[in-house]
């Protein structure tokens, strides 16, 4: 259920922008979300269509990466993406240790708005 603020969040953003730019129709919305996230794509989409009825992002279309997750250890502060599809422990490529802080891979953020340009054919 989380994913609803999250969307409206996005959204007013995306609605603001649209606004200040003078953009009557938004064509795509790029989101960038961390590889541990526990935001389900599936239930953004759907609260998209719901959230952006009537409004310029109705016909938009929710392109949504995922980032790898990216830590650093705590032995030597390297820095590195986390394998999820691994089931060993990851060490630190450059100590090999294996104790590490998350830096980032539970967000996500907008990345950029792909409007309609006024007077293009859709
Ligand atoms: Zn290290």
């Amino acid at each position: 259920m989380h994913e609803l603020p999250v969307i409206n969040t996005i959204l007013n953003i995306v609605l603001d922008r649209a606004r200040e730019n003078r953009v009557t129709e938004i064509k795509t919305i790029f989101l960038k979300i961390g590889a541990l996230s526990d935001l389900e794509e599936e239930w953004m989409q759907r609260y998209f269509a719901y959230l952006s009825r009537g409004t310029p992002a109705a016909s938009a279309r929710l392109a949504i990466e995922r980032t790898p997750a990216r830590v650093q250890c705590r032995t030597c502060g390297h820095c590195f993406e986390l394998d999820l599809q691994s089931s060993e422990t990851e060490t630190c490529q450059s100590c090999g240790h294996n104790t590490y802080a998350l830096v980032s891979g539970t967000g996500y953020y907008l990345e950029s708005i792909e409007a309609v340009e006024p007077g293009q054919p859709s």
